[in-house]
């Protein structure tokens, strides 16, 4: 059994230097290095965490056991090939990649390689999200609202993989179920991809999800609300509260706040990831997962370009 992970960071951006800091807190982690083409950058964050500026990707391959993905989008695939043929364990940054050719490579890398692959769909370790999945869930109606000011970081891809992509996999992982039809809008305001969308999925057995998503906003948003019988669920992901509002034997409705614990979201995933490594258990948030998401966001872009282009 392994006893200490050795760990790389690919990309020491935005999330890639907070990748840094939390897996330093994992007591089964050894933070080798650190990797990224901006080589000032990888320097400057290496030193703040005492690790490896590593100078190039083979070095990380040679010297680790598993990686971080945390480069921008367009560029996850060849950054997760390249470590899966290298037989490394790979967390990749949402979304799995911005192909559906691209991350079925990727999944079926990390199977004929026999190595662990996660993706990096945070809101599933969201405290908020976890209370409330303390219970088995019976959705009818799901709504979703994720607004956040323009920000170039993201900006190269549509809104729906770089935001949306987050509620798709929340959606996906309550319904359980196919989604058998897609109606969407959006419109670029700011970049000359999709700024902000809205898709309604319907699933097979009749659930349907509302989702919104806009970087074109003067607030941070992060909200999913969940209609179940007699139950309707406010989940603010933002700050992590749940407030519901249950029905009672003679129709009175009851309104209560759910205790949330506070905890780090991203600690939580990479722990969980290096735990599937130590263990040899399946991630619990799969390759395939990151592809069903992925389907789902590239379905909508799709649509809505389509409408942009008639
Ligand atoms: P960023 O631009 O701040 O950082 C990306 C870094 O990767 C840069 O420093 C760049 O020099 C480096 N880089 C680019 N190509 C590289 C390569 N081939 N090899 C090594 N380094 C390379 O971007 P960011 O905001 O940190 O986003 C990175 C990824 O994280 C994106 O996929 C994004 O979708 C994801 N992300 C996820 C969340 C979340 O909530 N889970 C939040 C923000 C970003």
């Amino acid at each position: 059994m392994i006893k200490h992970i050795k760990f790389g960071v690919i990309g020491v951006g935005y999330l890639g230097n907070f990748h840094a800091q939390q897996l330093k807190k994992i007591r089964s982690v050894h933070l080798v290095g650190v990797f990224d083409l901006n080589s000032a950058l990888c320097k400057k964050v290496a030193k703040k965490h005492g690790v490896l500026a590593f100078k190039n990707i083979n070095d990380v391959f040679n010297n680790c056991d598993a990686v971080s993905v945390v480069t921008p989008t367009p560029s996850h695939y060849k950054v997760a090939k390249t470590a899966l043929q290298n037989r490394l364990h790979v967390f990749i940054e949402k979304p799995i990649a911005h192909k559906v050719t691209d991350a079925k490579k990727i999944v079926s890398l990390a199977e004929k390689n026999k190595v662990k692959l996660q993706i990096g769909h945070i809101e599933r370790f969201n405290p908020a999200y976890r209370a409330f999945c303390q219970v088995p869930r019976k959705p009818l109606f799901i709504e979703s609202h994720r607004l956040s000011p323009f920000n170039v970081r993201g900006s190269d891809v549509a809104v729906i993989l770089d935001l949306m992509i987050h509620d798709i996999d929340l959606v996906l992982d309550l319904v359980q179920d196919e989604v058998i039809n897609i109606s969407a809008s959006g419109a670029s305001v700011v970049s000359s991809f999709v700024d902000l969308a809205n898709a309604r999925l319907t699933f097979k057995g009749g659930v349907v999800a509302n989702l919104t998503a806009s970087r074109v906003s003067d607030k941070q948003m992060r909200q999913l609300r969940i209609f179940e019988k007699n139950c309707y669920s406010a989940l603010d992901l933002h700050v992590s509260s749940i407030k519901c509002l249950t029905v009672g034997n003679n129709k009175e409705i009851k309104n209560s706040l759910l205790k949330v614990k506070k905890e780090n979201a991203l600690f939580l995933e990479l722990q969980c990831f290096v735990q599937s490594i130590i263990t040899g258990t399946k991630t619990l948030v799969s390759g395939e997962d990151g592809l069903s998401a992925l389907k789902i966001a590239i379905k909508i872009q799709k649509i809505i370009e389509k409408q942009k282009n008639n």
